[in-house]
Parts: C-alpha cells; sequence; structure tokens
C-alpha cells in the first residue's frame, strides 16, 4: 500500500464530505477521495457557460440538518441560505393561476378564488403536513427505529398517512380544487417512479415537509452562490480539521483481507489503506462493483440487487434572455411569482396520466415540471439581465423504450419546453442556451446509478430499516451516502450517522 489512512471516504458528495469532516474533527487521519474534478456530487454548483453559476442537479435546500450546520460550523466557511417565498406558483390553460406562500391571507384569498370551502382546507393541510414532517424530522440524525416505534411515537393516524397512504389520497382529504390537489401533490412524487395514487408516496411528502434548514418546518430556501455553497464549505470544514481531498480518484475496488475493508485502490492503479472505509456511492456501486464477489452473503447480495433505483428526474438548465412572461400573470417585470417553484401540475389526472406513459414504457407526453429560479433574488448566477431557469422534469426513466439518443435527449428538452410555452409564450424564444441532464447523463457526469436522485427510491421497503443501514455486513465498510437511512435529499446525516458508527467502533476496538 503507498499510503496509510484511519478512513478513506469514497466519493465526495455532501453527504462523504460531511462524514469526512466530522471523522477529522474526531481526530482520525481522514483522506476523500472522488472520482471528478470538482467535489459535491449531485449538491454542486458549476458554470458551463462563463458568467453563470449553476446548481447542475440539487438547486433548493430544506432538510440540510441543523447539527450538521452547526457542529461543522458552515456558515464560517461561507454557506448562507434563505426562504424561498412566494413557495409555489402553478399556472392554468385557462389563465388562472394559483400562487401560495407564508402569508396565509394571500393563500386563503388565491384558494378561495377557485372555492371558498378549500382555504380550511389548505390551513389544516398545512398543519398537519408540518406535523408529519416533525416527525419525519425527529428520525433524521438517528439510526432507523422499527416500524412499531414509528407508529407507537407518531400514533395511529399519523402513521397511516406516513407510511402507508399514497399522496392523492392525502391531499384529497383536505381539498378538492384539482390544481391545489395537484400541486400539494407533487411533494410526494419528486424523484419517485410513481405516480400519484400509490401506496407509499404519502411517506415521500413527508419527507420534503421534514427539513428546518430555513428555520420553519418544511420551508424550502436558496443557498446563496447555488448549492455549491454548501459543499464548498463542507469541504473548507474538511481541510480546516486536517483532512485531505483528492479529486479525479476514482476508487476502482475495495480491499478485502482477513474479513474486513482495509483499503481501496484507485482506477490507476493506486493502492491506500486505511483501517475504515466510507463509501458515498449508491448501495450497486458500492456493494456489486466494488467489492469481490465473496465478501458479502448470497441473501445480502440478493437484497442489493433487489433495491428499487431506476432514476425518472431530467434536469433541463435554460439561460433566459428575459424574464418568463405568464398568460396568468403578463408582464417580463420582476414580479413575486417568478420567485416561487413554477409547477406544471393542474390535476391529479394529469399527474397519474404523466407516470402512466412512463410506466408504459415510454416517457410522459405532458410531465411533471417543478422549475426555479434564483437569479431574480440572487445577481450572482447569471449575468446582468439575464436568468437561469431550472427545470426539473418527471417521469422521463433511465430505461425507457428504444434508449436515450442525443436526438432524444433533445426531443425530451423540446417537449418540456413547449409544455412551459403553454402557460409562457415567450420562453421559446427567451432561451439562449440550456443544458439538458437525462437519467443517464445524471449517472455519467454525476455518478448516480441509473440516474436515481435518492441513491435508491423513498418508497415502503427502503424506508427506516428497509433501507441500507451506515454499518454494512463487511467490518470495516460504511455506507455513507443516500442509499443509507434517512435517504436522499441534502441532509448530510447519512454521513453523520456513518461517522458515528465509525467513532463508536474504534472505540470498541481500542477496548
Ligand atoms: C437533478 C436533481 C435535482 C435534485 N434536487 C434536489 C433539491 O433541490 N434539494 C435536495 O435536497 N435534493 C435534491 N436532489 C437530491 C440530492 O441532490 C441527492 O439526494 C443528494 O445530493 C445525494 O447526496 P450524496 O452525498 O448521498 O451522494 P452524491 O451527491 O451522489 O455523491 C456521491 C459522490 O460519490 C462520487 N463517487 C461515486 N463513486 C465513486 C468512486 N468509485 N470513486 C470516487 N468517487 C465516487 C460521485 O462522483 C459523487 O461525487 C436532487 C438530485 C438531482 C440529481
Amino acid at each position: 500500500m503507498s499510503a496509510r489512512y484511519d478512513v478513506v471516504v469514497i466519493g465526495c458528495g455532501h453527504n462523504g464530505l460531511v462524514a469526512a469532516a466530522t471523522l477529522a474533527r474526531a481526530g482520525l487521519r481522514v483522506l476523500a477521495l472522488e472520482q471528478r474534478d470538482v467535489v459535491g456530487g449531485a449538491c454542486v454548483t458549476e458554470s458551463p457557460w462563463p458568467g453563470w453559476r449553476i446548481s447542475t442537479a440539487a438547486y433548493v435546500v430544506s432538510l440540510l440538518h441543523p447539527r450538521v450546520v452547526r457542529e461543522l460550523e458552515l456558515a464560517r466557511f461561507g454557506y448562507e441560505a434563505y426562504r424561498k417565498d412566494p413557495a409555489s406558483f402553478t399556472p392554468l390553460d385557462d389563465g388562472r393561476s394559483l400562487l401560495l406562500g407564508s402569508d396565509e391571507a394571500a393563500n386563503a384569498a388565491e384558494v378561495a378564488r377557485f372555492d371558498a370551502s378549500d382555504v380550511g382546507g389548505l390551513r389544516r393541510f398545512g398543519e398537519d403536513a408540518e406535523r408529519w414532517g416533525a416527525h419525519v424530522y425527529e428520525t433524521l440524525a438517528a439510526p432507523a427505529p422499527s416500524r412499531d416505534v414509528l407508529a407507537a411515537r407518531w400514533g395511529a393516524h399519523d402513521a397511516q398517512a406516513i407510511l402507508e397512504a399514497s399522496a392523492a389520497d392525502l391531499v384529497r382529504r383536505y381539498v378538492r380544487t384539482p390544481v391545489l390537489q395537484a400541486t400539494l401533490a407533487t411533494d410526494g412524487l419528486i424523484g419517485t417512479f410513481a405516480g400519484p395514487e400509490l401506496a407509499g408516496t404519502g411517506y415521500v411528502l413527508a419527507h420534503h415537509y421534514a427539513g428546518r434548514a430555513l428555520g420553519v418546518q418544511g420551508a424550502w430556501g436558496f443557498v446563496r452562490g447555488g448549492m455549491g455553497g454548501i459543499t464548498r464549505a463542507l469541504a473548507l470544514a474538511l481541510r480546516s480539521a486536517g483532512g485531505a481531498i483528492r479529486t479525479q480518484a476514482e476508487v476502482e475496488r475495495i480491499v478485502v483481507e482477513g474479513g474486513r475493508a482495509r483499503g481501496v485502490v484507485l482506477r490507476d492503479g493506486t493502492e491506500i489503506g486505511a483501517d475504515h472505509v466510507l463509501s458515498n456511492a449508491a448501495p450497486h456501486r458500492t456493494f456489486l462493483d466494488m467489492l469481490p464477489i465473496d465478501a458479502l452473503d448470497a441473501a445480502f447480495v440478493a437484497r442489493v440487487r433487489a433495491w428499487r433505483c431506476e432514476g425518472v428526474s431530467l434536469k433541463v438548465n435554460f439561460a433566459l434572455g428575459e424574464l418568463p412572461r405568464f398568460t396568468a400573470r403578463p408582464g417580463t417585470q420582476l414580479q413575486a411569482h417568478h420567485r416561487a417553484t413554477i409547477h406544471v401540475a393542474p390535476s391529479l389526472a394529469y399527474l397519474q396520466q404523466g407516470y402512466d406513459d412512463a410506466a408504459a414504457g415510454g416517457i410522459s407526453r405532458a410531465p411533471l415540471l417543478e422549475c426555479f429560479m434564483q437569479s431574480p433574488t440572487d445577481a450572482s448566477i447569471a449575468p446582468p439581465g439575464k436568468h437561469l431557469l431550472s427545470v426539473f422534469a418527471q417521469w422521463f426513466p433511465y430505461g425507457r423504450q428504444g434508449g436515450w439518443s442525443a436526438a432524444r435527449r433533445d426531443e425530451a428538452a423540446d417537449l418540456v419546453l413547449a409544455t412551459l410555452a403553454r402557460y409562457a409564450p415567450n420562453l421559446p424564444n427567451a432561451v439562449e442556451m440550456r443544458q439538458v441532464l437525462a437519467p443517464p447523463d445524471l449517472e455519467g457526469l454525476l455518478g448516480l446509478h441509473r440516474g436515481h436522485i435518492f441513491h435508491g427510491e423513498l418508497l415502503p421497503g427502503q424506508i427506516f430499516q428497509g433501507r441500507f443501514a451506515a454499518r454494512t455486513p463487511l467490518e470495516g465498510l460504511y455506507l455513507c451516502g443516500s442509499g443509507a437511512h434517512p435517504g436522499g435529499c441534502v441532509i448530510g446525516t447519512p454521513g453523520l450517522l456513518a461517522a458515528e458508527a465509525v467513532v463508536a467502533d474504534a472505540a470498541r476496538a481500542a477496548g
């Protein structure tokens, strides 16, 4: 072995960096290895076009755990987040639209224009969704509890809502306006190969209400300068604690000797020894690609093979010469709705059809869209007078029939643009450049297995004790990425929990 460390971390996504920085601060000699030339994984800011700062994948923050921010002193290293308000804007074909935010009176007036009887329902939904989110929040920074423990803590009603219900059922219990139902249900569908009627999508919805990064349960916001502000701060925290980072260092395999992980071998043949190996890569890559075939028992390997991890999310970043002019809210001058998440989600039936198209082997012909523009509130994102429109679209499966060619990527991006142009007709002429990332691109560029944004579905069987734990069956090997509890999104606690497991195991070994 050419070098030896206490800890080697495979991958510098935000979770790998949290694990590495936590362990370096605990006094261990840590080396973090990243295959790309930039750290951050799916939480990164890059400049494919001069003068633009693009959050290539993740674009908004909510779940980043306050313990991570506090213990690693991320504010000292430049991390700053601010709330996105209004929260959501959903335009309709008939010229109406729905704008929702933190102002309850304004929300009531918006909803009353559709159906006054939904005003109280929306308020009750908001209260209950915050409570579901708070329940999930309490599970984020500790090893996964059993279902029985969760049911005892939450009560039967909330346990059913979070662990069993579909997103569609949940919203139908509170409101009946189609656009309001669909707007609220989108949180249950993000990143997920499921339609709104699938039992278990209620958990995906609760997960998206679990964050407190903005100091308000369930609120979402932007990171100043883009999402790379998080991973830049984490890398600085790691280095300031004495840890090292090596980029362009792809790990080819994990060395196993005497029944435990002992280090890694890079693609260029470099061997690096370590007492503890942490993997930020997804479960398939960690357990099936990087380990010898006999390192794990057959039952565990079967579990990894059965892990549901089919990415369906397409990201398109558009550089715009002017703001979108919505038919429902005319004008290209900056207005409140330009700061909100812009949804194309007119009804639950529309969302179900979008999913059904993909489940039949194709792509959504009328996709669910979630669009964000940070440039109106952060001048560092785009050159003066220009705007960045980031679109997250579903469902565009990794394994669609006929595969993904360059022409099919372009067709998908054209479909996204045409869908948006129904509501904002100036958009096609406003687009100056675009970056298209289909699931195979998310895999090729960011290392996300089959392009899945969470390293595997957040659905029943793959959450809490159904998710992988930080400790793996192979001694000395830990999973510190989103495939481990509590799962995907920019949270940081899969990394924190893995670091805590290493510290506890090292202390036990030292006697
Ligand atoms: C398009 C998109 C939009 C999203 N939007 C949001 C959002 O707005 N908000 C939010 O909270 N979440 C969002 N998510 C989800 C969130 O970004 C991810 O769940 C999370 O960032 C995953 O973090 P991670 O550290 O676990 O893994 P990753 O970010 O996947 O990091 C893993 C790292 O390991 C590296 N790696 C893998 N294998 C090797 C190897 N063999 N050798 C060396 N390095 C290796 C990879 O290059 C990568 O850097 C989004 C994701 C995507 C893709």
